[in-house]
């Protein structure tokens, strides 16, 4: 067993991550001296080997994102390049491919594992001469520097607007009086999400909201835009030299997609789907804004998209978002998101008295069908220099007898502990939560297979899937009206309300999905030509005219600030392709969202079985026919 002891300071995390990773090398250079080409001097040494060095990957990558101490952050920085350079050297190992080549598999997981590696090796250069491996080496450790500068920028960004209270007209009682006004009289609204979200969407004063999303959409500005730009040229010469034509086809070689091409088809075909939906209801967001904001208008902007949205929703749907807040105090929208995994997945949550990084992160052993199954650890508020956004972080990664997964969320909620008042949530963000929770569930249970390096679908795009497919669940009366009551009456939210929840969710769904297509096409254009003279600004703004269906800020770099620059690159449109996918899961439950039979047999055969056979072969298992757009279709209808 790897020792689960938490690193507190940098020294620590330094010291115990250079000794794994000498011992992932001593083990590397065990199997290249022996020749040995059996499953137990090849295959277990392997995925040991490669279970270290993942381990300091994520724990360094967790770390530099949430720990308070500086220093921290720097060594999980540093870290981070030199376990880049050993999994570099443990992919272009010349006597290890050969060796994998000769093992003989013994069932069929083993064979997958031999399959899957070296198809890894081949396309990371194995078998280049020494001087292309060289440089595929310095590209690599140059780009892990790179994508922790870019993000780096962004956490330490954070930006405001001071106004006059007045301006706030609009906004949640609960968030006036979070927002009281400072010495010189003004209100200060900041870029973080708990401030930003709200205010986007409610906030009444147009020239504010226009104001704060401007400067929310020039964090990082202008530094980001070098590194990005240096970002994608390296990873075209990347891609170049390992035999690529672009950086987007060497990224989606082992993806469902499969190539630029396959994921420019699909979007196209997502956008044909989205089109006469998205149409109608950009219709009616403008004839709102012709009626009550400027007659003359004949386009809407980013910037009050989601205002407009909700205003539609109160007025043509009579659901009102801030009516629901009142309904999801933090501390019982958190005890219930266990309370309903326990019971989906048979999991049990035990909480840890265990201190990690910060004295707000909770920790909780976990049992799946009453065994232990590793750890969770949940980050969920906002602090300084800290990770913006709300995403699943590997901690350690598991594999059955090696070790156990502990998974962290990370995420920017209110906060009770400096709430005045109880820390209300929006709806969304509770959406949010349940999707982010999925990822945990998600990795415990891919964390027992018996290879580390298989406790991970091998197709990136579609780990949004089972996210996705959960997120459902927060809009059914009967999982809400357990836990959502109201803070002041106590009354359990009403079948009526959870109606309107589920009419506003789908109002917008044309044009949300016609957003990501556009986000989905840049992201792919980026990394998908010659970036020799290659400036994003301009590359966003001709793709918005064609493909974005608001109009853009001229004074905004989104792609400064797009945290998915560095890690999904090319590959956005993974939330769209995972999408179509939870929509064919969905169609597979038929027997209503609390049938425990059908949960249970989905973590079995999906969740579980991690990478050990192609993703969509489990969702034909789940499903007992292949998966095709006919649900996404419905979905879009
Ligand atoms: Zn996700």
């Amino acid at each position: 067993m790897i020792d689960s002891m938490t690193p507190t300071t940098a020294a620590d995390l330094t010291a115990r991550s250079r000794s794994d990773l000498r011992e992932a090398e001593a083990i590397l250079e065990g199997i290249e001296r022996s020749g040995a080409t059996d499953r137990e001097r090849v295959l277990e040494p392997y995925d040991r080997a490669w279970l270290l060095a993942a381990t300091v990957s994520a724990e360094c990558g967790l770390l530099r994102e949430v720990h308070p101490d500086a220093a921290v952050r720097a060594a999980g920085e540093e870290l981070g390049v030199e376990v880049t350079r050993f999994l570099t050297r443990l992919q272009h190992s010349r006597a290890l491919y050969e060796a994998l080549g000769r093992v003989e598999a013994h069932d069929a997981g083993e064979a997958r594992l031999v399959d899957v590696v070296r198809r890894e090796m081949r396309v990371a250069g194995v078998e280049l001469d020494e001087a292309a491996r060289e440089r595929v080496r310095a590209l690599r450790e140059e780009l892990t520097l790179l994508g922790q500068e870019f993000l780096r920028n962004i956490r330490d960004d954070v930006r405001a607007i001071e106004i006059a209270p007045a301006r706030l007209a609009g906004m949640p009682e609960d968030f006036v009086r979070q927002h009281a006004p400072g010495p010189g009289g003004n209100v200060r609204v900041t870029t973080d999400y708990p401030d930003y979200i709200p205010f986007m969407a409610y906030a009444d004063d147009g020239e504010a909201r226009r104001e704060l999303h401007r400067r929310f959409l020039t964090r990082a500005v202008p530094r980001n835009l070098e590194v990005l730009g240096t970002i994608v040229r390296r990873k075209h010469e990347l891609a170049l030299l390992l035999g690529f034509r672009s950086f987007a086809d060497l990224q989606t070689e082992q993806a469902i997609a499969g190539s630029a091409a396959g994921v420019r088809s699909f979007l196209k075909e997502v956008s044909a789907i989205a089109r006469e939906r998205g149409r109608r209801e950009h219709a009616q967001l403008l004839e709102w804004k012709r009626h009550r904001i400027d007659p003359r208008a004949t386009t809407i902007g980013e910037w009050e998209f989601q205002y407009l949205q909700e205003k539609v929703k109160a007025e043509e749907v009579g659901f009102d978002a801030r009516a629901a807040r009142p309904y999801f105090e933090y501390g019982s929208v958190r005890q219930a998101i266990l309370d309903l995994n326990s019971e989906l997945f048979g999991l049990e949550f035990s909480r840890s008295p265990d201190a990690l990084w910060h004295s707000s992160v909770e920790t909780f052993d976990v049992a799946v069908d009453g065994a232990p199954a590793g750890r969770i650890s949940l980050d969920m508020h906002p602090r300084p220099a800290k990770y913006k956004h709300a995403a699943n972080f590997g901690y350690k990664p598991g594999a059955a007898g090696k070790q156990e997964t502990h998974s962290v969320l990370v995420c920017n909620f209110p906060d009770p502990a400096t709430s005045r008042g109880p820390a209300l949530m929006e709806h969304r963000e509770v959406v949010t939560y349940f999707h982010e929770f999925g990822h945990l569930v998600h990795s415990l249970m891919r964390g027992r297979v018996p290879w580390a390096r298989l406790g991970r679908p091998v197709e990136f795009d579609f780990i949004e899937a089972p996210s996705q497919f959960l997120e459902q669940w927060i809009f059914d009366h009967d999982v809400l009206r357990r836990f959502a009551r109201h803070v002041g009456t106590g009354e359990p939210i009403s079948e009526q309300m959870v109606e309107r929840l589920r009419t506003a969710r789908d109002f917008g769904r044309g044009v949300q999905t016609q957003r990501a297509v556009f986000l989905s096409m840049a992201s792919l254009e980026f990394h998908d030509r010659d970036p020799a003279d290659l400036d994003t600004t301009r590359v966003w703004r001709e793709l918005a005219k064609e493909w974005s269906p608001v109009e853009i800020d001229p004074e905004t770099r989104f792609e400064a600030s797009w945290t998915h620059m560095p890690g999904y690159a090319a590959s956005y449109y993974t939330y769209s392709l995972s999408r179509a996918i939870a929509e064919s899961l969905s169609s597979g439950m038929t027997a209503g969202l609390l049938d425990t039979r059908q949960t249970r047999r989905y973590r079995d055969l999906v969740l579980a079985q991690g990478g050990l056979k192609p993703a969509l072969d489990l969702v034909h298992e789940f499903l007992g026919r292949p998966h095709d757009l006919g649900a996404f279709r419905s979905w879009l209808a």
